[in-house]
């Protein structure tokens, strides 16, 4: 592949020419990472098998974890799925554009290598301008996973993007830093119960506020089959060995504190990533607060970006405190859950 141009885009305002030229590139069966809301998403024709394909190759994802196609408009379900259900209705109305993705049952116009070979399609309107711009302009549904290498921390802005892809995708706008900083909230309204396969963006509170009680997969529990295909795989993860302190705060901060200390004991270069409130509390290695415990949106929209900076820093060790799991906090934990890989400290 051809050298990756990088082009700045106004947020508030895209240059329709530069929207055009990404919009050509998706039409001409390419990749191009844009900016949503959540993170930096890898573009691609969702009706164009070999363009679906070319995603998975750049990526080195796992062909059967599906991607999320995204719209700029309600009325493009009519031709890409088969019902829409009241309840959809009713989230579509009120979250999108939005960090929401819905699961239909998808039209035969969408290949099944955009699905991972499922007949179900996993889709969302985001809510970010250029995001959106493309999307219209292209005149096809678009494809897009977060615009990293598969297993690796997504990507929040435009120089997290190109560390991972450069030379592997056509074009990258960037529009500066993603406001959400974790990926969409995906649910599945197929039972009676409405159940959420990934947390995310918009809060369980905030769905339930709409559709009353709705359920998380209990398959996101470690060692369990989740419900979304993928959700099994290991995610999100910094180069340095990662461990998450969970409990009362005053234990998180001891814990981390005497764990650091035996570390750098040990020669080991140690990352902490804290919190607002607890940053000066620490002695050793080198302390990241992360954002404001009483602002979760601080918290998620950092997150990824601690945990590449910990990687361009080269620490071995990583020792992060836990958050409360209401509102965004549960999309977080979930992500520090996996870049992690489950290695908890659970203190009472
Ligand atoms: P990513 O594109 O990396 O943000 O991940 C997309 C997420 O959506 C993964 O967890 C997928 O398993 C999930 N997903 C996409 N399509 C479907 C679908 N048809 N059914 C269930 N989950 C899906
Ligand atoms: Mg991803």
């Amino acid at each position: 592949m051809a050298k990756t141009q990088l082009i700045k885009v106004d947020k508030k305002n895209p240059d329709r020419e530069k929207i055009r030229q990404a919009a050509k590139v998706i039409k001409n069966g390419g990749l191009v990472a844009f900016p949503t809301e959540t993170v930096y998403g890898l573009g691609a024709n969702a009706l164009d098998e070999n363009a679906a394909k070319k995603i998975y190759c750049a990526k080195g994802r796992p062909q059967d974890n599906p991607l999320i196609v995204h719209v700029c408009s309600i009325k493009q379900l009519d031709y890409l799925v088969k019902e829409v259900n009241q309840k959809a209705l009713l989230l579509m109305e009120k979250f999108w554009p939005g960090p929401l993705t819905i699961i239909f049952d998808k039209t035969d116009i969408i290949p099944s290598g955009t699905t991972g070979g499922l007949d179900t399609v996993a889709i969302r309107m985001p809510r970010h301008p250029v995001a959106l711009s493309i999307i219209e302009q292209s005149g096809v549904p678009i494809a897009a996973p977060s615009a990293n290498i598969s297993g690796r921390p997504s990507p929040v802005c435009a120089q997290d993007v190109l560390e991972d892809m450069d030379g592997r995708i056509d074009l990258i706008l960037d529009s500066g830093a993603c406001t959400v900083g974790v990926e969409s909230t995906v649910i599945d309204l197929s039972e009676d119960v409405p159940m959420i396969l990934r947390p995310g963006g918009l809060t369980k509170e905030d769905i339930e506020s709409v559709l009353g009680n709705v359920r998380l997969d209990p398959g996101l529990q470690e060692g369990q089959r989740p419900k979304s295909p993928g959700q099994k795989y290991r995610h999100y993860a910094p180069k340095a060995h990662m461990t998450l302190i969970e409990g009362p705060l005053e234990f998180q901060v001891k814990t981390i504190n005497e764990l650091a200390k035996n570390s750098v004991k040990k020669g080991l270069d140690v990352g902490i990533m804290a919190t607002a409130q607890t940053r000066h509390l620490y002695r050793f290695g080198k302390v990241i607060s992360v954002g404001d415990r009483n602002a979760p949106l601080t918290i998620s929209s950092n997150l990824f970006l601690v945990l590449r900076k910990f990687d361009r820093m080269g620490v071995s060790e990583i020792f992060a405190e836990s958050i409360s799991k209401e509102g965004l906090g549960l999309a977080v934990m979930n992500r520090l859950y996996k870049a992690a890989a489950y290695n908890i400290i659970k203190g009472t």
